[in-house]
């Protein structure tokens, strides 16, 4: 089995053509692999393949004008829905099944659908009575999800072109960038003023995402803001921040002075938290994004506790494990979730998908429980 970056410099291998290989690999690390939430060497040829012939959803990017909680609402009108409710154990047999909560509530129910993450069942959150056979487990095992880092940042002014709208950045900090424009009024619920009506998005999956976790949230924004600076700005010289800077005018060094608050979810950071230096903020030609800044926060998908990661990507080895992985047990838990897809992975269409085909495999059971 192939990695597809060993695949690359197969078919591209001599002589001149050497620094055209490491673009191509720049390029599909950015382009392809982040995109998967992994990066180039991880991902398999074959289930590459086997995820581009079963992708039928066309190339239109759809932007949701309103948040994904208005499509969950949407469909699970007139079900009887328990928030709070975490599976800490299954048990199942030919009788039905037992889900017994985190905090020793039961419910017994004919048939369950499981489509937690894929990494909920690889850090043993969920036991199962009886055990899972041997082929869910290695299926569990073998089908690979990694972390996806957001930074979110909020800028007073727009510094890009007016139609841009997503670029992917080869062999920098942030992989890709996308712009997000809000209304200038908002309607916000909770008193809060909005940060800035010009947003960008930076998205980071696989190593890139598991370095950016090991840094400050602030030192994440810093950097963020010195490629868009890099980007955008009309400088000469490659725009780095400089590893010093001042907060409330005391000269502290980002990586060590600042208190890391990354262990608390969804902080927002402002110019302060993130020692944009004076003279940046004065220099909106040359460095729009420092001085255009009014805050941000970074969201690190790992330490979101019920889903620990991004999405599973096409991994090498993991050939025909999604199949292993949706097999019912004992015609009473059956699996969905994305992670079960075995053609597109890595989306909302893979989640609504698998949904579909375990309820169906339900009711095409006959009454004695045969598929
Ligand atoms: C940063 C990021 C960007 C993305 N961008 C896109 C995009 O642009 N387009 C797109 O189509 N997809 C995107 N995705 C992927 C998409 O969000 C997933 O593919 C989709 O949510 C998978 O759905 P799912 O139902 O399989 O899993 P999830 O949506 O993760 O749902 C699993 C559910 O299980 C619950 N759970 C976990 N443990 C337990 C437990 N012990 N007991 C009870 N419940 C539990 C969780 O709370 C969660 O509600 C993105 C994902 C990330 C992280």
């Amino acid at each position: 089995m192939l990695l597809t970056y060993q695949w690359l410099n197969i078919f591209i291998v001599e002589g001149p053509i050497i620094p055209f290989i490491s673009l191509l690999n720049y390029q599909c690390a950015a382009i392809y692999a982040n995109d998967f939430g992994c990066s180039l060497k991880q991902l398999g040829v074959r289930e590459c393949i086997q995820e581009a012939q079963n992708w039928i959803y066309g190339d239109t990017y759809l932007i949701l004008d309103r948040p994904m909680s208005s499509v969950v609402d949407f469909i699970a009108k007139g079900l009887q829905v328990h928030l709070d409710w975490a599976v800490q154990r299954v048990q199942y047999g030919t009788h039905g099944v037992k889900l017994h909560s985190s905090d020793g509530l039961i419910v017994t129910a004919d048939y369950a659908i499981l489509a937690v993450p894929v990494t909920i069942l690889q850090h043993g959150v969920i036991t199962f009575n009886p055990p899972l056979p041997k082929a869910k487990l290695d299926a569990i095992q073998s089908i690979g999800m990694n972390n996806c880092v957001k930074v979110l940042m909020a800028f007073s002014d727009r510094f890009w072109p007016e139609d841009m709208f997503d670029v992917v950045c080869t062999n920098c900090f942030l992989p890709e960038i996308w712009i997000t424009q809000y209304p200038s009024t908002s309607n916000h619920t909770d008193g809060r003023a909005p940060l800035g009506k010009f947003i960008v998005v930076g998205f980071m999956a696989g190593e890139v995402a598991a370095a950016a976790s090991r840094l400050p949230e602030a030192e994440v924004i810093r950097r963020s803001l010195s490629q868009l600076d890099e980007m955008f700005g009309q400088v000469s010289q490659k725009a780095e921040y400089d590893r010093s800077g001042y907060c409330h005018g005391i000269k502290v060094d980002p990586l060590n002075d600042i208190p890391d608050r990354s262990k608390d979810l969804h902080n927002f950071l402002t110019r302060d938290h993130v020692l944009i230096p004076r003279e940046y903020v004065q220099c909106p030609r040359s460095r729009p994004a420092s001085a255009f800044f009014q805050g941000g926060c970074v969201v690190n998908w790992e330490k979101e506790s019920f889903v620990r990661g991004g999405y599973t990507y096409p991994s090498l080895n993991a050939h025909g494990a999604r199949f292993a992985l949706a097999e019912p047990l004992q015609k009473r838990v059956f699996f969905a979730g994305e992670a079960t897809h075995p053609g597109v992975n890595p989306c909302m269409q893979a989640a609504i998908d698998t949904g579909r085909r375990a309820a169906s495999e339900i009711l095409s059971l006959d009454v004695s429980g045969r598929l």
